[in-house]
């Protein structure tokens, strides 16, 4: 069975430090085309269905960035009063599925820094309506979440409309801040076949987004990567991976 370690050689301390080397390295190896405008990407450490042990030791390590795709389990751990006291600067993403009759509980939790997954203009607009009537002083932040791979099972919006739901945001949301965009993409793309199409095509949804309002790429954020290939997602230009198996290890059950 796993055991806690904190900052010394635990597995899941290990595990991280060899993925932040990997993002150092990928990171120092992109063209300067990509760097110009890419700032050193964030690692969010995905530690869903894993245990808030591996959470608090991952933290002791210096992780801050933490993402859950299951509401209940998000609310859990955000809420744990272990993780409270001893991951004070905790900050927590949403990357799954959300839905509207689940969006006040996430919205709720304490350290939420940014939901990855709006797909639409409803729910654009509910998160703005709840921020705006919970009072904060701060927008909370977002990523477009864009279904690249167009499969039926994928939530996220189509790319030919990421301009048309980025608007509604920008023109009708004043309580959310646009960071960027999201793609999960298709699984089991093999990457001796060249460049993954699906973080090509969120270039392609960041070009036309950045023309539509006038801003410059460094203004929009892409989350791209997985443990599969977070290496090449950032040699393409993400500036937010999200890892969770290859530093938690394999999960037995997925949530949901
Ligand atoms: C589970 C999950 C990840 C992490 O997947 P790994 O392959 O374990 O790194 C990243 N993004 C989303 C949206 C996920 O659901």
């Amino acid at each position: 069975m796993f055991r806690v370690m904190a900052g010394d050689g635990g597995e899941v301390t290990k595990a991280l430090r060899a993925v932040v080397l990997k993002i150092k390295a990928a990171t120092a190896a992109r063209s300067p085309e990509v760097s110009e405008w890419c700032a050193v990407p964030r690692l969010v450490a995905v530690s869903k269905t894993k245990p808030k042990e591996m959470v608090i030791e991952a933290y002791l390590a210096g992780q801050r960035h933490f993402g859950e795709n299951y509401v209940q389990e998000l609310v859990a751990k955000a809420a744990d009063p272990e993780i409270l006291t001893r991951c004070p600067d905790i900050r927590w993403h949403m990357i799954g599925p959300m839905q509207s009759n689940k969006a006040k509980k996430v919205l709720s939790i304490p350290n939420l820094f940014l939901i990855e997954t709006v797909h639409s203009a409803k729910l654009a607009s509910l998160l703005d309506a709840i921020w705006a009537k919970a009072g904060h002083q701060h927008r909370l932040n977002i990523y477009v979440q864009v279904n690249t791979s167009e499969e039926a099972q994928k939530s996220g919006v189509a790319p030919g409309e990421v301009t048309q739901l980025t608007e509604h945001v920008i023109n009708n949301c004043p309580n959310l801040n646009l960071l960027g965009l999201m793609t999960i993409g298709a699984y089991d793309y093999d990457l001796s076949l060249g460049p993954n199409p699906d973080f090509q095509r969120l270039l392609q949804c960041r070009d036309a987004v950045c023309a539509h309002h006038s801003l410059h790429h460094h203004q929009l954020e892409l989350s791209m990567g997985m443990s599969a290939d977070y290496e090449h997602a950032i040699s393409v230009g993400s500036s937010n991976v999200r890892v969770g198996s290859v530093i938690f290890g394999s999960r037995s059950h997925e949530p949901q």
